[in-house]
């Protein structure tokens, strides 16, 4: 199956598209984001990686279709896991919180929680494949991202906030002037994922209370999500007071110890195998 049949897209308008891996159903399918700049190009997570997500751009012209334009394009991971950092390895420029950088430049199946099974490829990318042969490609990043940078895309600006919780090196991508958040899967419109080995509740309490601060301060407007559907300022400002509220309790603080050690033991289990 070559590139063009693997992906999908939609344009949001404003250079921003937003693109999917048609044949991987699962709710580990994460979204990708290209978002086109005057002068530079970013690609926000790159799904698993299994057929050329830059191929894919430039057969469809995402890029427009100006031979004189060559933008460099900046591939970044919202954080290590699996379902957004497996396409990093086929980009030249790559970036990652440095929390995060020691898990994909050894290729280490534990950190980026790679789980993925035959079932959720409904079309396999080549005759053969087999999900138990997956893995993230390592990659060392040349751009390592702290709190507080600021990606220059010429006409628009992307300050990484370092988010950790649902993993140690989470970011969110904020655009300031649009009021737009790229979040990964520091916030979606789902259950949240706090259980995994590098999760930290306190950590993910801490994001959240930024989150609401955000939108309390009408710096938000849109959502661009790691997984699901796009959403607004109420939505967010909604899950991310829900779970501080949650995260104390002790329902949430067995149902979290629980799903730990299970996952724990799974990944450790297999070693080869992710979980979102
Ligand atoms: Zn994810
Ligand atoms: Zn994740």
């Amino acid at each position: 199956m070559s590139a063009t049949d693997w992906y999908a897209h939609k344009s949001i308008g404003e250079g921003l598209y937003w693109i999917q891996e048609k044949f991987f159903d699962s709710s580990n399918r994460a979204n990708i984001w290209l978002l086109r700049g005057s002068h530079q190009d970013v690609v926000i997570d790159t799904g698993l990686g299994l057929r050329s997500l830059p191929d894919y751009i430039n057969t469809k012209c995402l890029l427009g279709d100006d031979p004189q334009r060559k933008n460099p394009i900046l591939a970044i991971a919202t954080h290590a896991h699996f379902d957004h950092s497996g396409g990093l390895h086929q980009f030249e420029l790559v970036g990652v919180h440095s929390a995060e950088v020691d898990a994909l430049a050894n290729g280490d199946n534990y950190e980026t929680v790679t789980w993925l099974s035959d079932r959720e490829i409904v079309q396999a990318p080549w005759p053969g494949w087999r999900a138990r042969g997956y893995r993230v490609k390592a990659v060392q990043p040349t751009h390592i991202l702290q709190e507080g940078d600021v990606i220059n895309l010429g006409d628009r600006q992307l300050k990484v906030l370092h988010m950790p919780g649902h993993s140690r090196g989470s970011i969110c991508l904020h655009d300031g002037d649009n009021k737009m958040l790229f979040s990964g899967d520091v916030v979606y419109d789902g259950a949240i994922i706090d259980w995994l080995p590098t999760s930290r509740v306190s950590d993910y309490v801490s994001s959240c209370e930024r989150l609401v601060g955000l939108v309390d301060s009408e710096q938000v407007d849109q959502v661009m999500p790691g997984h699901y559907q796009t959403f607004g300022a109420k939505r967010l400002h909604h899950i991310a007071s829900g779970y501080i509220d949650r995260a104390g309790t002790c329902p949430a603080r067995f149902s979290t110890f629980a799903w730990r050690t299970l996952a724990g033991l799974a990944l450790r289990a297999s070693n080869t195998h992710g979980i979102c």
